[in-house]
């Protein structure tokens, strides 16, 4: 319908509605404005658009595009290094590397029992990620489900000294496919810790999974914010293979819905694979 039969759709709607005296000829005035009236609606609709565009976007969606693969990396000497290491959705991989020297700044120990005695660098996390360890383990309990923290924390020195020690004794083939190259290790995050059982002799083994604790682990981690990192199948993405015991803080909000995506970290933080 051209511009100028919708005007006079309205201005013939108009002139009704000025003579009307009753609600009723209001509404009829509207019902039979017919295509007129569609295109005013129309005409309404775009006049709002700019509303609907400030209607805030999904906070999930956001968090993942501000963290995206693609807009955290920067090349540093030839190495790739990420931008946001003291972030909570930080994303170190074999092709991403911590920066230079990098120490989380909040490290504390989680009041949780662990699979050894005495102080070490591997009781602690993060503040936010201890946390969630405590209230991961009281909920176990709560359960009837036995867990032990093995390793958490580990800082570039002592990661740099596991990795010479497998290359001098196994070689340098065998040292990357057991153990991060120093500064590639979620353990350095302080968002990462391995989690047995007595039931499997607090081993960290792939039998963990099957165990009735690798089983609790798996379902219930994200509902304390954490994911299981390296899951089976997945070691063509994740670069490692199945670890059921190694599990990362990422937030509650996050890590449900990444058991829910079934993606592994790497894709769901990839670009091509967020909406906004
Ligand atoms: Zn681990």
């Amino acid at each position: 319908m051209s511009k100028h039969t919708w005007k006079k759709g309205l201005w013939t709607c108009l002139l009704v509605t000025a003579l009307a005296l009753s609600t009723a000829a209001l509404s009829g005035c509207q019902k039979t404005g017919g295509s007129g009236g569609e295109q005013g609606q129309a005409l309404k609709g775009a006049g709002n658009s700019d509303k609907e565009n400030q209607v805030p976007a999904d906070p999930v969606m956001l968090k993942r595009s501000e963290s995206s693969l693609q807009t955290t990396i920067k090349e540093v000497d030839g190495k790739e290094v990420v931008t946001n290491p003291e972030a909570m959705t930080v994303i170190v991989n074999k092709q991403r590397s911590l920066p230079d020297g990098y120490e989380p700044t909040d490290l504390v120990e989680p009041n949780v029992p662990f699979s050894f005695d005495g102080p070490h660098e591997k009781r602690h996390l993060r503040k936010e990620a201890a946390e969630a360890l405590e209230n991961l383990f009281a909920g176990a309990k709560e359960d009837g489900i036995e867990l032990r923290a093995v390793s958490g924390y580990r800082s570039y020195k002592r990661q740099k000294a596991i990795y010479e020690n497998n290359v001098r004794t196994k070689g340098e083939a065998y040292a990357s496919s057991v153990s991060a190259v120093p500064g590639t290790s979620e353990h350095q995050t302080g968002l990462s810790i391995d989690v047995s059982s007595p039931s499997v002799n607090n081993d960290l083994e792939e039998n963990f999974g099957d165990s009735r604790e690798g089983k609790w682990l798996a379902e219930h981690a994200p509902d304390y914010g954490f994911v299981v990192r390296y899951p089976k199948g997945r070691d063509d993405v994740t670069g490692y293979v199945y670890e059921p015991w190694h599990i990362r803080y990422i937030g509650a909000d996050l890590a449900k819905d990444v058991a829910q995506s079934g993606m592994t970290l790497e894709e769901y933080f990839d670009e091509a694979n967020i909406k906004l």
